[in-house]
């Protein structure tokens, strides 16, 4: 089997240097550098460069990205629920292959910065099911280079789409990974509980994982979080169970977020915050003093929780910037948190590996360890405070043994002194 050796890796909390032996698809040992215990037919020096586990892209609508500029004039002032009108009216027009071409582009641009696991969420209210067609195509396709999880996502609603429940089932069927939902945007309360609840039935009749965009809004009366809690642990779906964005905690009273954080424990489910998407998204309706619209992150990390960063959107109706390179996300969650203790910035790349890792149930193998799979990826920085200061890019990309993506570290040709 085929042995290689990269050496000199910085690894995360660690001082000294060590080698990264390899055989085959899994890592041999990492030993301290220096050591010569096995023959190697390839070695490659990271000269001190920091090596962690790939980056796990945690929420994002690869189905959307790229079409922001469909159709081409500007309309409305750029807020969520413009959004999904505005979607509304775009998607049906968009083919398989349209929907597969942005798609790839959209998993090229985050595969380039190091991600190497996406969970995508799958609009499922259109009753040809195009975008998830695609989506099952291109998993297939991308399988030796990337774990895609595609979610049953009804953007306009189980019920506000009329037949929506149908189609998340339907698509569950067809094969996707994780069922959704977005309780906030049902006509009534009711609704959303109904929602919620009609989700988990489903997570547990088909044995699915299951991710909800929950209380994206900055009404505190928006408490769609709890019935997640109380269902993940009423189901015994746990750690299984996922509430995207939860923006309207921000806006909780202070006695009720502390009063859930103990249900969130008890029910174990994992948070997703979209840091860039969701400051530009909420806040939209105050005047000064504007809200941010970011979940408890500190919280949260505070209470044991696990939360994950991502991107969300890549040039879509709902944000037009984004571009699938998730130190970035970090970067704005360690200050919209909050969190910028030495100790916390060094814990901030966890947010976009083994977190993610965690929501994605792709635990097994993943951490940078003896025994597990040969996939870690090179970052262009010394250690972790450096990489995130300089939003460091990703040079190499090792997926199962092999170098899947490498690039140049960037070069300054001229400076005055
Ligand atoms: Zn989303």
């Amino acid at each position: 089997m085929n042995t290689k050796i990269y050496k000199n890796a910085k690894l995360r909390h660690k001082q000294e240097l060590y080698d990264i032996w390899v055989e085959g698809e899994k890592i041999k040992d990492i030993v301290p550098a220096g050591f010569r215990g096995f023959p190697a037919e390839e070695a490659k020096d990271l000269g001190g460069k920091l090596v962690c586990e790939p980056y796990v892209e945690s929420h994002i609508h690869l189905d959307y990205v790229y079409t922001a500029d469909i159709p081409a004039e500007e309309t409305g002032t750029g807020t969520l629920f413009e959004a999904i009108e505005k979607w509304s009216d775009s998607k049906s027009v968009l083919t398989i292959q349209d929907i597969k071409d942005r798609a790839y582009k959209g998993i090229k641009a985050e595969m380039r910065n190091g991600v190497q696991y996406i969970r995508t969420h799958v609009d499922v209210t259109d009753p040809n099911l195009t975008a998830l067609k695609a989506m099952l195509e291109v998993k297939e396709e991308v399988k030796d280079y990337l774990y895609l999880q595609l979610i049953a996502f009804p953007q306009e609603g189980y019920y506000a789409y009329k037949g929506g429940a149908q189609l998340v089932e339907e698509a569950l069927k067809m094969g996707a990974d994780v069922v959704g939902g977005i309780p906030h945007y049902e006509f009534t309360r009711q609704l959303g509980e109904q929602s919620v609840k009609k989700a988990f039935e489903l997570a547990v009749k088909y044995d699915r994982l299951l991710d909800i965009h929950c209380d994206e809004t900055d009404d505190p009366e928006s408490r769609f979080v709890e019935n997640i809690a109380a269902e993940a642990y009423d189901t015994g779906l746990g750690s299984r169970a996922t509430a995207s964005h939860t923006c309207a905690m921000s806006s909780y009273n202070n006695a009720y977020a502390f009063k859930m954080m103990n249900k969130f424990k008890r029910a174990g489910i994992n948070f997703v915050s979209c840091p860039t998407e969701n400051c530009y998204l909420q806040g939209r309706y105050d005047g000064y003093p504007r809200r941010r619209g970011i979940t408890r992150i500190d919280q949260l990390v505070e209470n044991g929780l696990n939360v994950s960063f991502a991107q969300d959107s890549i040039s879509d109706p709902w944000y037009p910037l984004g571009n699938g390179n998730l130190i970035h996300q970090v970067d704005f969650g360690l200050h919209l948190g909050h969190m910028m203790s030495l100790e916390q910035i060094r814990n901030g790349l966890d947010f976009i590996t083994i977190n993610g890792a965690k929501t994605l149930s792709v635990t097994e193998g993943y951490e940078l360890k003896k025994g597990n799979n040969a996939s870690f990826i090179v970052l262009d920085a010394p250690d972790e405070l450096t990489a995130i200061r300089e939003r460091a890019h990703v040079l190499l990309s090792v997926r199962n043994g092999k170098n899947i993506v490498e690039k140049k570290p960037e070069q300054i040709l001229k400076e005055p002194f």
